[in-house]
């Protein structure tokens, strides 16, 4: 039969991989909730509509990249291509600016778009991202921007510089759009046909057209920033000068436009010299006029997306090593059924108290288990078989200096226990984090008082 394989440009995330994503979007939490900033989940697909609005009519990702369904023929409904929408659209719907402002949120989510896949532009990519909803203040946008500074410098990377642009407001932007029409115009004919129909509607687009030929075209285009009214310009200095106290480097590219048609002031970029042509591992700005084209009050707002797939790219391309994986601290290696129910009462004891621990699985002879367990890499093991239990001892091995100790079976867990919460496990330091905040910790680290209860285990192999 013909082999069922993944949908073009999108990826699995298999095991290993998985944990190379754990660490990323754990760097990526701890900053947005140090900036104070708290989850939205939204859904996977939202209204048509609502991306027509909330990204714009003009912008390739409408124009050329949403994966758009009809709901069975009752409406249309889009995978969403990006996640401020949809943020939005809940903020509003569920009165959240009805509190005190700002509201801060972050999610990390999968996005879709119907592009050309190839490095660092897939089909189903991860975005990390935050918005700040009801605030003009230039340290809000300072203050967004230095979340991804963070999240870059805390993973390791290097290499990635910010590139910062003001595109100006509504007011001024409408004299813009006049000196960028006359400029067009001359080039009109060697414009792509997206372009062209972009030159009445939105010529501000036009900058960010991904054809050589237009990107040659806008060379000489006349540049918003040198257009900006005296509030714009007073906004950048103050976002600027935030910058420059918080010690982030930053360069102006006045051709920075971004994606969004809603955008206003302060656009930025970070850009990675390490990928290739897929560059920007993050971008965001200002939209203050977004809340009030998806229908809700003038709420002025900013946030920005960091591709989640183009930063491991990154982190890759410069040889960045991820923290390893924890193996578990013990393998129980039973011999035969009395001993396998054994091996599973001691386990389940120990993870109980927040350790890793595993046993046979598949029925293997002891030579097979412990070439299992060499290869995941477990730090104890232990054989436990009909000789053992008679004796009521086993031998506790040490798989990295190969010592062994003698230990009473039902003294295992509590020794175990005592080992990993010494050591430094990284599910247990999470897990003892918890307990310690609530004055446990003594408890589980001193658990005496439960020795293993053996009585019913032998039955076992009688009922076969
Ligand atoms: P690009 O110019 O690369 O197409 P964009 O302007 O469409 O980017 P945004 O909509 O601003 O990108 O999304 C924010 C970030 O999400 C990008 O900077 C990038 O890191 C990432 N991203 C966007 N589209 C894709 C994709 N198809 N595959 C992987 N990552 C993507
Ligand atoms: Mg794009």
């Amino acid at each position: 039969m013909k082999i069922i394989t993944a949908v073009k440009g999108m990826q699995d995330m298999l095991p290993g991989d998985a944990e190379k994503w754990k660490f990323v979007e754990t760097i990526c939490k701890n900053n947005a909730q140090l900036h104070g900033f708290s989850e939205i989940r939204t859904p996977v697909v939202e209204s048509t509509e609502l991306f027509l609005r909330g990204v714009g009519e003009t912008t390739d990702v409408v124009q050329k990249e949403m994966y758009t369904f009809e709901d069975r023929g009752a409406r249309s409904i889009t995978l969403r291509p990006e996640m401020t929408a949809g943020a939005v659209r809940a903020a509003i719907e569920h009165g959240l600016i009805r509190d005190s402002l700002p509201v801060k949120v972050f999610y990390i989510a999968s996005c879709y778009r119907a592009e050309k896949p190839q490095a660092g532009r897939l089909r189903e990519f991860h975005q990390f991202g935050v918005e700040m909803f009801g605030t003009s203040a230039p340290q809000a946008d300072a203050d967004v921007i230095s979340i991804a500074r963070e999240v870059i410098d805390d993973l390791g990377i290097d290499n990635v510089s910010l590139e910062l642009n003001s595109i100006g407001c509504k007011e001024c932007r409408s004299e813009y759009h006049v000196k960028l029409r006359e400029y067009f115009r001359a080039n009109e004919d060697r414009l792509c046909e997206t372009c062209k129909s972009r030159l009445e509607r939105n010529p501000m687009r036009i900058l960010d057209c991904k054809s050589p030929v237009c990107q040659g075209i806008c060379e000489h285009a006349p540049l918003m920033i040198d257009s900006i009214c005296p509030d714009c310009r007073e906004h950048f200095e103050g976002v600027k000068s935030c910058l420059d106290a918080m010690d982030i480097e930053y360069s102006i590219n006045p051709k920075i436009v971004r994606g969004l048609d809603y955008y206003t002031r302060t656009v930025f970029e970070f850009v990675s010299k390490d990928i290739g042509a897929q560059s920007t591992v993050c971008g965001g700005g200002r939209y203050d006029g977004l809340f009030e084209e998806v229908g809700g009050p003038k709420m002025p707002s900013l946030g920005f997306a960091m591709g989640l797939e183009r930063i491991l790219l990154t982190m890759e391309a410069q040889g960045i090593e991820f923290p390893p994986h924890d193996p578990p601290l013990l393998y129980l290696a039973p011999v035969g059924k009395a001993a396998t129910a054994l091996c599973a009462k001691i386990a389940r004891e120990i993870r109980m108290s927040g350790v890793t621990a595993e046993y046979d699985m598949v029925g293997r002879s002891v030579k097979a288990q412990m070439k299992y367990a060499d290869k995941i890499g477990v730090l104890y093991t232990v054989v436990i078989g009909d000789d053992e239990i008679a004796a009521g001892t086993a031998k506790l091995k040490n798989m990295e200096d190969g010592e062994a100790e003698e230990i009473q079976i039902d003294a295992i867990a509590d020794r175990v226990c005592e080992i990993g919460i010494g050591g430094s496990f990284g599910r247990l330091t999470e897990l003892l984090e918890g307990f310690s905040a609530m004055g446990n910790l003594a408890e589980i680290a001193g658990a005496e008082e439960n020795p293993l209860d053996l009585t019913g285990l032998l039955d076992f192999e009688d009922k076969e």
